[in-house]
């Protein structure tokens, strides 16, 4: 085998995407990733437009032994997507997205952000279920299941992916879907960046927007209980048009509608949105004032790609971030008790919980049809955050995690996490985050697509 030193100069020499090595002008810039606390340092990072120059890339990275990290829209906590000393393909120009009206339909690129997709779609008052957080990565995002505000109408992002081209690991580019390579397919949906790098994300659209409505009311931790025993309840009775989320620990941001005297104070905010009239959306939010006064709110009609970026600047790219999930059936008496001591010990103002609710058409996929970790009954991922500006709120806030995630583990459903979530990713937490029987059926389609793990740097399946 030549020298990683000549395989480079030839690849660099030869590759028709843009290749960055230290002391290049852009290579800082690319190498960041969302989560501050990495702050690795390839040898070369591969930025590529199409997916010839991805399989030149991945090739390239085998043949000179490289470790090989792939780059959607580096959101991921645990900082996957880049690599010290190994090769980061970056597909953050790969965000164009086509959309089809007709046929509801959106082709995304692998590196395209929500923002990108959002701000396609919604030109046709159509949309696909993204995150909450519009700069993150689709792919990322759609590869471990995707939960979002639009989950309870329209189901998980990856229920709605209806085909993926995809760069294998020995660098053919194949396209899987129901009809084609239909494990690869399967394993797609949930089973993370383990299959190869997704080069374009088909997605089915729905009717959505342009305007939507809000409602956000915040309650102080004094009426916390209170307003988690009256959240539960409320959060079932919604109609089926109404999503909603819990930011648990949250601090009051300094934004216009809230009143001086409570941005920067800790609480729960229970937010709702809903895609009706806003005589309906009144009529939806009337009971939570009614029921435990806020100490604000803020109920108005709301663009939908607003909606998208509402919590964009409470986890702004560099942050330095940990934390710690997993599922709860419900907001039992018990995990309000455990809430309620644990809230008010966060010391970052960034932190908070962010809590998403699992039902409606999330339950209307079966458990087997796709690789996705969790199962599908009605119920909560709660996501325990420590987002900190320095690294001295950080220290403090991943310990505030650990010790809030210790006392929630007995309420929780099982031992598993949502895998878009798990930081600390050793085999038998993953085996946990998928059943045994899901994780044996994704460990021999690995064997197929990928059996020597080039893609190993994510929530990872050990080829069988
Ligand atoms: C602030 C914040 C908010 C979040 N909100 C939500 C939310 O609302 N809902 C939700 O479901 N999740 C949410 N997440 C979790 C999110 O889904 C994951 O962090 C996800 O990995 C981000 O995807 P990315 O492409 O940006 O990440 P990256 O860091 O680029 O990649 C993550 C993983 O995917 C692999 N990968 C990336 N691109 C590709 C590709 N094109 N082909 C193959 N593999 C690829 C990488 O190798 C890596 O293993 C949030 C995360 C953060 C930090």
């Amino acid at each position: 085998m030549a020298s990683t030193e000549s395989e480079t100069r030839t690849f660099l020499a030869s590759f028709t995407g843009r290749a960055m090595k230290p002391g290049h002008p852009d290579y800082d810039r690319s190498r960041a990733v969302w989560n501050g606390v990495f702050d690795r340092k390839p040898a070369v990072i591969a930025a590529c437009t199409t997916a010839s120059e991805v399989a030149d890339a991945i090739a390239f990275g085998r043949r000179s032994g490289l470790e090989i990290a792939v780059r959607g829209g580096g959101h991921n906590y645990a900082g996957h997507a880049v690599c010290d000393g190994g090769l980061m393909i970056h597909l953050g120009g790969m965000n164009g997205v086509e959309v089809d009206s007709d046929r509801r339909r959106a082709v995304c690129g692998g590196g395209a952000t929500w923002a990108d997709v959002d701000a396609a779609t919604q030109q046709h008052g159509l949309a696909t279920p993204g995150g909450f957080i519009s700069h993150t990565g689709i792919a990322g995002l759609t590869l471990g299941g995707g939960v979002g505000w639009l989950t309870k109408l329209a189901g998980l992002s990856c229920d709605n992916l209806i085909s993926a081209e995809v760069v294998t690991a020995d660098s053919r580019i194949v396209r899987a879907s129901r009809e084609e390579n239909p494990d690869l397919f399967w394993a797609l949906r949930g089973g993370g960046g383990n299959y190869g790098v997704v080069t374009s994300f088909e997605f089915a659209l729905h009717p959505v927007g342009p305007l939507v409505n809000l409602g956000l009311f915040f309650f102080g931790l004094d009426r916390g209980t209170d307003a988690l025993r009256f959240a539960r309840d409320y959060v079932d009775r919604l109609p089926p048009y109404a999503s909603s989320f819990l930011g648990v620990a949250l601090s009051a941001p300094p934004a216009p509608f809230v009143p001086p005297e409570h941005q920067g104070r800790t609480g729960h905010a229970l937010v709702v949105a809903s895609f009706r009239s806003p005589e309906e959306h009144a009529r939806v939010v009337a009971p939570i004032r009614e029921a435990v006064p806020p100490l604000f709110e803020l109920v108005t009609p709301i663009p939908f790609v607003a909606l998208q970026q509402m919590f964009n600047d409470s986890a702004t790219w560099g942050t330095l971030a940990y934390e710690k999930a997993l599922y709860l059936d419900e907001l039992s008496d018990g995990v309000i008790e455990v809430i309620g001591e644990h809230a008010p010990k966060k010391v970052s103002p960034l932190s908070f919980c962010p809590t998403f609710s699992l039902d409606g058409a999330y339950l209307n996929v079966s458990d087997g049809d796709s690789a996705f970790g969790g199962t599908r009954v009605k119920s909560f991922v709660f996501n325990i955050g420590a987002h900190a500006p320095t690294p001295e709120l950080y220290q403090a806030d991943r310990e505030w995690v650990r010790t809030f995630w210790s006392a929630m583990r007995p309420h929780a459903r099982g031992s598993g996490c949502y895998v878009n979530f798990l930081v600390d990713s050793d085999e038998d937490r993953v085996k946990a985050a998928y059943g045994a029987e899901k994780y044996a059926r994704l460990a021999r389609i690995k064997a197929t697509w990928d059996p020597e793990n080039t893609f190993h740097r994510n929530v990872n399946i050990q080829p069988a």
